[in-house]
């Protein structure tokens, strides 16, 4: 069986699984209990808070049916219905991620927008996501506006940036905005405790603090930190080791790289970075 790394296998399905986000949980669940449902959300936050798993539990909630099919609008989605399977496994036809940072332009928008004037083919509602949404260009922000000033009633539109700042007024405006905290080094320690716990891995708490930290407030970089401990520690997560693996892609490599690389040392960028890999440690983190 292939493997799983946990960032994916433990994302969140539904928003009493949300961690760290208590605020924003509780005003959409009150949204959706009261049907309050605004047109467009604005969720703000650094990466790996958890900005586009809300944006699919919001998606199942508008459509979720309930395992009997006669469910409506729901803060608890089921989980079981064609709705909420297949947006959790990402081909509901109805809900449509766009990254704006690799399709900033007008096209790109444009044909998500042509889209738009027909009705969803198999729920309630259609709900386009556009993720990193500072990137588009000014021309496709001017494209989108009128759509998301008016959409028609079957249509969310669900915008997640890093950059808040950088996302023009006549947006922002339009927009019910929610700002995903980054997590305390707390919260992440207890969620990786269980983790842990589930997947059968034994770990000291003083490993679990450094990982924690480590984060920088990102679950995500928790969970792909804990994935590489265990790979590192021989299937077990000690102090020690995950010491040695944090510090060493936190400072000695990445200070030689950097000094290789102003000094235009091209043998000694390779040497490091073979280094590296026959450490196993992770090019990306050290990226
Ligand atoms: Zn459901």
């Amino acid at each position: 069986m292939s493997y799983i790394v946990l960032a994916r296998k433990y994302r969140p399905k539904n928003f009493a699984e949300m961690v760290g986000q208590g605020h924003v949980v509780q005003a959409l669940g009150n949204a959706l209990t009261t049907q309050r449902l605004h047109h467009a959300y604005l969720f703000t936050g650094t990466r790996g808070v958890g900005k586009t798993t809300v944006s699919r539990i919001l998606a199942k909630s508008l459509n979720c049916v309930g395992p009997d099919g006669n469910g409506g609008i729901t803060a608890t989605p089921c989980g079981v219905c064609q709705a909420c399977t297949d947006i959790d496994s990402g081909r509901f036809v109805d809900y449509t991620e766009l990254d704006a940072a690799s399709n900033r332009g007008v096209d790109e928008v444009q044909a998500l927008l042509e889209q738009a004037v027909y009705k969803p083919v198999q729920g309630r509602f259609k709900v386009f996501m556009i993720d990193e949404v500072h990137m588009l260009t000014n021309t496709a922000f001017n494209a989108m506006l009128k759509t998301l000033e008016e959409p028609p009633e079957y249509l969310k539109f669900v915008l997640a940036t890093t950059d808040p700042q950088k996302v023009p007024v006549t947006v922002l405006s339009r927009c019910l905005q929610f700002n995903l905290r980054p997590m305390a080094p707390e919260t992440v320690l207890e969620h990786l405790q269980q983790v842990l716990q589930a997947e059968q891995v034994s770990a000291d708490v003083q490993s679990l603090r450094l990982i924690s930290r480590a984060a920088r407030g990102s679950m995500r970089d928790a969970l792909s930190l804990t994935d590489q401990a265990i790979a590192f520690g021989g299937g077990q997560l000690q102090e020690a080791t995950v010491r040695q693996m944090l510090g060493a892609v936190d400072r000695s490599y990445v200070l030689r790289l950097i000094d290789a690389l102003s000094r235009s040392d091209g043998a000694q960028v390779v040497e490091t970075v073979d280094a590296l890999r026959l450490n196993g440690l992770s090019a990306a983190s050290t990226l």
